[in-house]
């Protein structure tokens, strides 16, 4: 069986804590290998070590850091089909989406070359006499990054990029359900000229996480995975003086209005909330048609196209439109909100119930799923399924839809299908959620603006990646100097303005 342990000092080394998870491939659900969970003991001297060079990493100037973001560039692009395998092959995602998981962190390295610029501080000249302020912002010292499953390169990169290109040393601890992804990338950062210790990849469950936030040296926590656990980080870190950014779960909506081109929008949706079987957080989970007209045209629509997806193994290729979820209980977590939905009274339209795959009986696929006359009090409508399971609930009017993206506990994405420009400005304006799509249905930004949800889907300041980030990874310190020219005056007693 294949070991998978941690990277330490910029090595492969074993766990020595003697616990140990599971590492499935999806597509056939047999265990593939087994990765180490990390002990107290192994995280804090991960920590210690990482403090260690991470005063060297500082001292080197953002250039010559912004350089090994740069040689990275290079190396990921070198591998991207290597990892985009491996990667397919622990989460079970389609080999062009695993590329797209790559690409979406690579991006964001391709930002991080911009440190020297991002870094630059603010300057007043002769704010008094013979005085100068200028304020600089310099790196935390030791930082964590805590990441989930579902994008087991974009989110590492986008942890570790603007933490390393800002001077840090960073603890990545990724989902123990396939974290060699991670590794994968620790070596290409030291390939790329990363100096040992300054990132450290620390496999593990609960323990290690529960390290890290009582950790003393480490100054700030970045962490995206479920609402429950960003909440209990959020709370845990900052009770403890850290600074704290955690990213939680989504339930996005789509609206699609009367006069929305209904082809698009159902492509849209179909893409949105099937792909990567649903294991996005920003996937579309519920689509909002306004008025029942729309609504039975957009359900004509969209039914043959959600009955003729296919559902298969990475190796398929093009073949696949998405494959199989993560894990097991994953699956029968998804098969269980499909009953509570009928139970509840919703309609299942198209029921991915007795889906199978001929040869991988084992896998965990789960067929896609559509319900229709979905209400805001049932549970597939109120809770995160992670599933191909798509909700429909009919509104009367704009203001119903609006209205319900905006109870909705969760607040990462939505998006609105119009050919108004008039109501899709009205939506993007008033609408509580911190990522919107007008005719665009995953609105993920670009690396260069921010990511993050609001509501329940995010705890803490500032967003992720952009300049956003640069402001979380990096303290602001101002100095006031003055160089008085001529005569000492003596001691000043009173608190002076600048005159
Ligand atoms: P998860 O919350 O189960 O795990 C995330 C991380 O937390 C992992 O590293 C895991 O080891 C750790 N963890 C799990 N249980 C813990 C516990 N009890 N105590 C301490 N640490 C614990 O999430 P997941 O299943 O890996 O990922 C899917 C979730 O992530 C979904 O809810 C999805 O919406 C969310 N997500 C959010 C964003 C975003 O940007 N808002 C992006 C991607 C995924």
């Amino acid at each position: 069986m294949r070991e998978i342990g941690h990277w330490i000092d910029g090595k492969r080394v074993a766990g020595t804590s003697g616990r140990h998870g599971d590492v499935y491939n999806p597509a056939t659900g047999e265990v593939q290998a087994r990765v180490a969970l990390a002990s107290k003991a192994e995280l804090d001297a991960a920590v210690a070590s990482a403090a260690k060079a991470q005063a060297g990493w500082a001292a080197t100037n953002p250039q010559r850091r912004a350089r090994v973001m740069m040689a990275l560039v290079g190396l990921i692009n070198r591998d991207m089909d290597k990892m985009a395998e491996v990667l397919s092959s622990e989460h079970g995602k389609t080999f062009a989406d695993a590329k797209g998981d790559i690409q979406r962190g690579l991006e964001v390295i391709e930002f991080c070359i911009g440190a020297p610029h991002l870094l630059k501080g603010d300057f007043t000249n002769s704010a008094g006499p013979g005085i100068d302020l200028y304020s600089m912002r310099q790196p935390l010292g030791v930082v964590a990054g805590i990441t989930p499953f579902n994008f087991p390169a974009m989110i590492p990169l986008w942890k570790m990029g603007p933490a390393l290109a800002c001077g840090n040393a960073m603890i990545l601890k990724p989902s123990e359900r396939d974290p060699t992804v991670p590794i994968m990338l620790a070596e290409l950062c030291q390939e790329a000229g990363l100096p040992d210790g300054v990132l450290q990849v620390v496999n593990g469950d609960k323990e290690a996480v529960d390290a890290i936030l009582d950790n003393e040296e480490i100054q700030a926590v970045g962490f995206v995975g479920s609402t429950p656990i960003a909440h209990y980080i959020y709370s845990r870190a900052s009770a403890n003086g850290k600074r704290a950014q955690c990213f939680g779960g989504a339930k996005n909506h789509m609206i699609i209005m009367p006069d929305a081109d209904l082809d698009q929008a159902a492509d849209a949706l179909v893409g949105a909330g099937y792909g990567a079987a649903g294991e996005r957080c920003m996937a579309i989970s519920v689509a909002v048609p306004v008025g029942e007209k729309t609504a039975d045209a957009l359900r004509e629509r969209l039914v043959p196209k959600v009955e003729k997806l296919k559902v298969g193994p990475w190796t398929a290729g093009d073949d696949v439109d998405y494959g199989p979820v993560v894990t097991r209980l994953a699956r029968d977590t998804i098969l269980q909100y499909v009953e509570s939905g009928i139970a509840q009274g919703a309609e299942l339209v198209v029921d991915g119930r007795d889906f199978k795959l001929q040869g991988y009986e084992n896998g965990f696929y789960v067929g896609p799923h559509l319900f229709d006359r979905v209400t805001p009090e049932m549970d597939i409508y109120r809770k995160e399924i992670f599933g191909p399971v798509l909700s429909m609930v009919r509104a009367a009017s704009y203001e119903e839809a609006l209205g319900l993206a905006m109870n909705h506990e969760y607040g990462n994405g939505t998006s609105i299908f119009t050919r108004d420009g008039d109501a899709a400005r009205d939506f993007a304006n008033r609408v509580n959620v911190g990522m919107v799509g007008i005719n665009f249905p995953i609105p993920v930004p670009l690396a260069y603006h921010t990511f993050g949800g609001w509501k329940k889907s995010g705890f803490g300041d500032l967003n992720q990646h952009g300049p956003d980030a640069f402001r979380f990874y990096t303290r602001t310190k101002t100095v006031t100097a003055r160089w008085p020219s001529g005569i000492k005056e003596g001691a000043a007693f009173n608190f002076k303005a600048m005159d």
